[in-house]
């Protein structure tokens, strides 16, 4: 029987698609059969394997919806026994078109069923940045739950979401799913806050979280612009390596016996970001894409007692009443006009937080070149920028929808941490959910 395995957390840019082409490879390297199913419109993980637009012919948009055979869907890659059934963005409307469907969960299991024994060790599942029907198919489909965690200040923000909804499967689906690893990702050994991080994560979750920890690489952001594993683009670099171990420790773990343990009291912050940082010059929130990541890094990481480290924050529900909690905004609704107070800081007349949670339901997926924001005192990571008045939202890597920020709206900069997509209990679109932290303008 093939282990099944699915890679999932709804947030954005945690490694999921490089986990599991990677890993693939990585598993494929040491004579595993291995599948990689890209249940992702984006198609990072079929881009990723080297898989052309032109060669997608049957996708896993038709085995999930039309119940093409999945073997009709199975293609090749350049690696010796890495297999991928790709996705194209039509996959996007599936999460739509699944909601009216007759067995809407079990669409992928059943689908994976010809090829569940004997063809492959390993079925690895891309999930796309979302809990909706796509993830839970996924959830249905596998027996094994790996989850990517990035090494960063909201790390474990959507994660008790995530689980929750593992649970909710593991009660009414499929009672077979485990948790069986957490691998933390992008971690920058230059700095303080990766290690911490890293840290408080073990602290949670002990022994389900891989030995192994993904560095942050050149070399790994790099591998799916040639369409090559990491193993294949550059099989010495230290991206490979650590693959490579990873690769190891899943195979060498078993399916956990007992079901997942219930965490309640997730916190969204593990380590606290810094609550004043300095002012940015304009100049030093981009990073020129040519330049090397260490750039522009800085030395010190902000200070943070190790008992602050916890329950900083409590894990805000968007919906709450609570009158300290974030606004919820919808799209046609215009950012809210300054004075805009100091990044992190509440706004002194209103005395809310400068953040502001923002709802979009409608928005086209379209591609931007990646960006990279570094700010003092902070990683230089995948960030959504605000620019100036009626800017756009560009997000990096351009997985997400590009958002319009209304007319009026005059944020100098800002990020934005994707906490994921809510499926609407009404049959309606899902919406996708960013948190926005805006910073001070003039
Ligand atoms: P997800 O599937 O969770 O959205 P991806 O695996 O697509 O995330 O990763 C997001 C972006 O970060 C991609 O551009 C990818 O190439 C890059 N990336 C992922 N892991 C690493 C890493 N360890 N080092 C450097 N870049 C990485
Ligand atoms: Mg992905």
């Amino acid at each position: 029987m093939a282990r099944i395995v699915a890679i999932a957390n709804q947030k954005g840019g945690v490694g999921k698609s490089t986990t599991a082409v990677s890993l693939g490879a990585a598993l494929a390297e040491l004579g595993y059969r291995i599948l990689v199913v890209d249940l992702d419109p984006q198609g990072n993980a079929s881009t990723g394997m080297g898989i052309r637009h032109e060669a997608r012919g049957v996708t896993v948009y038709d085995v999930v919806l039309s119940e093409a055979p999945v073997e009709s869907a199975i293609i090749p890659t350049s690696v010796k026994y890495l297999d991928a059934v790709p996705s194209t963005i039509d996959l996007a409307g599936a999460e739509i078109e699944l909601v009216s469907q007759f067995s809407r969960e079990t669409r992928l299991k059943k689908a994976l069923a010809p090829v569940g024994e004997g063809r492959y060790d390993f079925i690895f599942l891309d999930c796309p940045p979302s809990l909706g029907l796509l993830t839970i198919n996924a959830l249905t489909a596998a027996e094994e739950l790996v989850v990517p965690i990035q090494c960063e200040y909201y790390a474990l923000e959507g994660l008790g979401q995530l689980l929750r909804n593992v649970n909710l499967v593991q009660q009414n689906i499929n009672p077979e799913l485990r948790l069986t690893g957490i691998v933390m990702t992008m971690f920058d050994p230059r700095t303080k806050l990766s290690e911490q991080v890293v840290q408080e994560v073990r602290r949670f979750f002990g022994e389900v979280v891989y030995d192994v920890v993904i560095p942050r690489t050149v070399r790994l952001s790099e591998a799916p612009g040639f369409g090559q594993p990491i193993t294949v683009y550059d099989p010495r670099s230290k991206g490979a390596e650590c693959y490579r171990e990873l690769a190891q420790e899943v195979a060498a773990r078993p399916r956990p016996e007992s079901p997942m343990p219930v965490f309640d009291d997730l916190p969204s912050v593990v380590v606290q970001p810094p609550s004043t940082g300095p002012a940015g010059s304009p100049d030093d929130e981009l990073l020129p894409p040519d330049e090397p990541i260490a750039a522009g890094l800085p030395d010190a990481e902000p200070e943070t007692e190790p008992d602050a480290q916890l329950d900083v924050e409590p894990d805000v529900e968007p919906d709450g009443a609570d009158a300290s909690a974030p606004q919820v905004r919808t799209a046609s609704d215009p950012l809210p006009a300054p004075p805009a107070p100091a990044f992190g800081e509440p706004d002194r007349q209103s005395g809310e937080p400068s953040e502001v949670e923002w709802t979009e339901a409608t928005a086209e997926p379209r591609v931007r070149p990646p960006r990279e924001v570094v700010q003092p005192g902070r990683l230089p990571e995948r960030r959504v920028v605000v620019i100036g008045e009626n800017a756009e939202i560009d997000i990096e890597a351009a997985r997400e929808p590009l958002v319009q920020v209304p007319q009026g709206a005059r944020p100098s900069v800002a990020h934005a941490s994707d906490i994921g997509e809510t499926l609407q209990d009404d049959g309606e679109a899902p919406k996708r959910r960013w948190r926005l932290f805006r910073k001070g303008g003039q």
